[in-house]
């Protein structure tokens, strides 16, 4: 199957020659053939989301919102085969697939309380005879860049909420995920958005390099690794762009000795593990504070992973884990395992890969991890958690400061001097209490900090309405004067 981008509400065929392979990354198999755009597919996008920003943001904003409501009903009657979408070219489970389509449609229900959202604000007679307004205002052409590791929820991070907004999008999603934003794009255009509002235009480097230059984009978010993100920020500022930019991560989730066992056994298998430890708020490093505590966790975290079933997502609905995306991956996770005893590390455990010709890993414990390793420096994305060993909390802290990322950090105690001593101390943005994953949910900011995200208004809740928005301050003075002189 060809894909073609989605440009002024019809498929776009630039005669590009230039095509990507879509795959199945439980069977290795591909699926599909997407077109690799480049400056003529984003002008053509740009040219058509510029001429219809002027009647779209001019729409009443309850007609907005009315699209927005319509949207998710469609988004909830198709949420399966989304889901199964998801799962046929990203490869995680089906539950972790339904979840990652539910995450992205509770923005759509955020998004549907648009009118309340962008309300200004105003202060009657700030000086004499003299109001204050202030109005929210959509920005123009805003752009999105999304990676693999969510083909629904990420690019709904930014869309629904941009155009909610008054704006128009294009969207370039990932070239390894393609399918599930098309369908996402047309499932929007059947709930009512006018053609043009949403565009999606296919491709790699080309198409976001294209996108953070043009003159008619106003505003770009990104979320993929660090170097990526760093490079998007740069370029996009540079041409005179707000731009936010989500990067990689190293989260670290440090276990306490009185930390309850069953629920944080189970807290670190989904956050290490889950997705096939592609989340970027996935747990990579486990720290367990003393000697026993560490020895105890890699036992059982050991003992569990044996009974970790990793199979073929697409024909295995209860699998428990799935494939890595692809095969770069799948290699570059084997050499960082296979290169782990020759820098002092231990494999503690690794368990069985699923079946031949897909792209899985087996799930991996590595110990004896010390903090001057790049085992603990680099985000490896893939399921291969690396135990550390600190003697106290505030080891384990410094350890983590040390970090250049600034995602997620979790504690897991039955202490409240000490979760609190780790949230007032850890340099990131996102922290969890007992939670392995303490992804914010729609109406709060996805909130990276240092080499995790680049730029100010993060996206994803009331950040990300200002962000897709600028604010105009309106004063005005009516002067008695006038209405006396009428003799009114
Ligand atoms: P990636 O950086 O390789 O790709 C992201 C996007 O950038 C894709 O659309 C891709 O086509 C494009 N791209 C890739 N290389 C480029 C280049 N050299 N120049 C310009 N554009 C380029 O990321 P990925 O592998 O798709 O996704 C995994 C990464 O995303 C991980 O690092 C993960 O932590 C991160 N991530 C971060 C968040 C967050 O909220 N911070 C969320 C999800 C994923």
């Amino acid at each position: 199957m060809n894909l073609s981008h989605l440009i002024d509400g019809a498929s776009f065929d630039s005669g590009s020659t230039r095509w990507g392979d879509v795959f199945n990354p439980s069977q290795g198999n591909v699926i599909a053939r997407v077109p690799m755009g480049g400056a003529t597919e984003v002008d053509a996008a740009v040219t058509s989301a510029a001429r219809t920003f002027r009647s779209w943001s001019a729409v009443p904003v309850p007609r907005r919102a009315a699209v927005l409501f319509d949207y998710k009903r469609l988004l909830d009657l198709h949420a399966d085969e989304l889901a199964r979408l998801v799962t046929r070219e990203n490869g995680k489970t089906l539950d972790e697939a339904r979840g990652d389509v539910r995450r992205g449609i509770e923005v759509v229900d955020f998004a549907c309380g648009i009118a309340q959202l962008t309300k200004g604000e105003s202060l009657p007679q700030v000086a004499d005879q003299i109001d204050a307004v202030t109005m929210r205002e959509p920005i123009g052409v805003c752009a999105g860049i999304t990676p693999f590791n969510f083909p629904a929820m990420v690019p709904m991070w930014m869309f629904p909420l941009a155009i909610a907004c008054g704006n128009t999008f294009v969207l370039k999603p990932s070239e390894k995920v393609p399918l599930t934003a098309l369908r996402l794009a047309e499932l929007f255009l059947q709930a009512g958005l006018p053609a043009g509002v949403f565009n999606v235009v296919h491709g790699g480097r080309e198409v976001v390099d294209a996108l953070c230059t043009h003159p008619g984009v106003a505003a770009v978010s990104f979320v993929g690794s660090s170097g990526v993100a760093k490079h998007v920020y740069t370029l996009a500022s540079a041409h005179g762009k707000r731009c936010q930019a989500a990067g990689g991560a190293k989260n670290v989730l440090l276990v306490l000795p009185d930390a309850e066992p069953d629920s944080t056994l189970r807290a670190i298998l989904g956050s290490s593990y889950g997705c096939a430890g592609q989340r970027c708020m996935a747990g990579s490093v486990l720290m367990g504070v003393g000697r026993k505590t560490a020895d105890d966790w890699r036992d059982r975290v050991s003992a569990a992973l044996a009974s970790l079933k990793v199979d073929d997502t697409s024909r295995n609905d209860a699998a428990g884990m799935g494939p890595v995306i692809d095969a770069a991956a799948q290699a570059r996770l084997e050499q960082r395992v296979s290169a782990a005893p020759a820098s002092g590390a231990e494999v503690a455990f690794r368990g069985s890969g699923g079946p031949a010709g897909g792209f899985f890993v087996a799930p991996t414990l590595l110990d004896r991890v010390v903090p001057q390793m790049s085992l603990f420096q680099d985000e490896l994305f893939g399921p291969v958690l690396s135990l550390l060993r600190p003697e106290s909390l505030d080891e384990a802290i410094a350890t983590m400061n040390a970090l250049s990322f600034g995602n997620g950090a979790t504690i897991f105690t039955s202490s409240g001097a000490a979760a609190r001593q780790f949230t007032r101390e850890i340099q990131c943005g996102m922290l969890g209490i007992n939670i392995g994953v303490p992804a914010p949910m729609a109406p709060f900011a996805f909130s990276g900090w240092n080499a995790s995200f680049y730029g100010d208004l993060h996206v994803q809740g009331t950040e990300g309405v200002m962000f897709y928005t600028r604010q105009r301050v309106v004063l005005s003075r009516w002067d008695r004067g006038y209405v006396r002189a009428q003799g009114w």
